[in-house]
């Protein structure tokens, strides 16, 4: 079979690979604590179920607007007033089928062949491939552990040239963990409004921050740099909502227009009975994304202190989203039953023979030297996990 060439430039998502590798493994009865995809492991609120089961009964279940129902957008609308201070109108906002589908649709709409996207490394797993699916150029810079993972404004300076169109921030960053200052942003977007680059703000982990750390999305920082932002945000991780499929971006109205043409002839609107769920998640569930933050928080400390107790690993306090991107390269070149662990595939792979503990090899995310692992999972499946974690390591030789 001939398929488009498109197909070979990218691979499978990975963090959905070692999620699903985990699932099969489980269902085959062996006992696999996963730390692999990251989704929250508390239910979706009841509240937003039943909104859902009301919108499927009173006959919610044909077509919408393409771009998202004008309830829904009042909804985003609201919440970007509120929260970050933002002020949109109706034809900023686009809703679509997750966050991955947003970006995927910012990334149709914008770029052409030829075009320089700049990806901060350690980066999301999708980022690279749907810039290359768009046929554009992702230029990989490589942040360093001592900056937090961080991209330095001369970092970002150095990187731009006459065919950089944008860059992709995600902060808080899935997998470091990393959360970016008002003033860190602040270097950025002056670079960006004196270079004209689009940011691509992936603001999806806006609610999980710790240590007193606040938010702070790019587009709050002036009306140039608004002007030149696409935030992206969803309703998956905050409302625990993964499997709805619901997405979506503010942005300047001829980019959200172009996405919704191109949505248009792909997905058309995003599922009607999700849409109203996330009008109710968004107006009326704030209180159950504090305890399930505060939860979250507990689990992070517990899972940074117990990885930094292990010989040859060495964690960065996460301080926002729901992972800890621990340095294990000190193991490699270490056997177990007298094979040599090469990299993160490697030891990912020891990890889930030795220990069944599912986690995502670095590699993944631009990164060899660490691996990420989810903590969006019970206290339980933590203390098991790392306790099995540590075990195995120590037979290494
Ligand atoms: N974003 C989550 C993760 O990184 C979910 C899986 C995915 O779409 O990558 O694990």
């Amino acid at each position: 079979m001939v398929l488009a060439e498109r197909v070979s430039k990218i691979k499978p998502s990975p963090t959905l690979a070692v999620s699903a590798k985990a699932d099969k493994m489980k269902a085959d009865g062996i006992d696999i604590i996963s730390f692999g995809a990251g989704e929250p492991d508390f239910d979706t609120p009841q509240n937003i179920k039943d909104a859902a089961i009301n919108a499927l009964n009173q006959g919610f279940t044909k077509y919408t607007a393409v771009d998202g129902i004008q309830e829904l957008k009042d909804a985003i609308i609201n919440k970007f007033q509120r929260q970050n201070g933002l002020t949109y109108e109706r034809k900023q906002i686009i809703v679509s089928c997750g966050g991955k589908h947003t970006i995927y649709n910012i990334a149709q709409a914008l770029f052409n062949n030829g075009d320089e996207i700049i990806i901060p490394s350690p980066y999301w797993v999708s980022f690279p491939d749907i810039v290359l699916l768009a046929d554009a150029t992702p230029v990989i810079v490589t942040t360093q552990e001592k900056n937090e993972f961080k991209i330095l404004p001369d970092e970002l300076r150095g990187a731009v040239t006459p065919k950089t169109k944008a860059i992709i921030l995600n902060s808080p960053s899935n997998p470091t963990g990393t959360v970016y200052t008002a003033e860190e942003l602040g270097k950025i977007a002056e670079i960006a409004v004196e270079k004209k680059l689009i940011v691509i703000s992936d603001e999806i982990y806006e609610e999980f921050v710790y240590d007193g750390l606040t938010f702070t999305s790019i587009a709050s920082l002036g009306k140039a740099i608004k002007d030149l932002t696409i935030v992206v945000n969803g309703v998956s991780k905050a409302y625990s909502m993964t499997g709805w499929r619901i997405g979506y971006a503010a942005g300047h109205p001829e980019i959200i227009s172009a996405m919704s043409k191109i949505q248009s002839q792909s997905t058309s609107n995003p599922t009607s009975i999700a849409q109203k769920a996330s009008v109710e998640a968004l107006m009326n569930s704030h209180g159950t994304v504090d305890t399930m933050v505060e939860e979250f928080n507990r689990r992070r400390k517990y899972m940074a202190e117990r990885l930094n107790s292990i010989d040859g690993v060495s964690c960065l306090k996460p301080m926002g989203a729901f992972y800890a991107f621990p340095r294990v390269s000190p193991l490699y070149q270490k056997r177990f039953n007298g094979k040599k662990i090469q990299n993160s595939t490697g030891l990912a792979d020891f990890l889930l023979d030795a220990a069944r503990v599912a986690v995502v090899p670095g590699l993944a995310f631009g990164d060899d030297n660490h691996i990420r692992l989810s903590y969006a999972t019970s206290f339980k499946n933590i203390e098991m996990g790392m306790d099995r974690i540590e075990e195995a390591i120590k037979q290494l030789e």
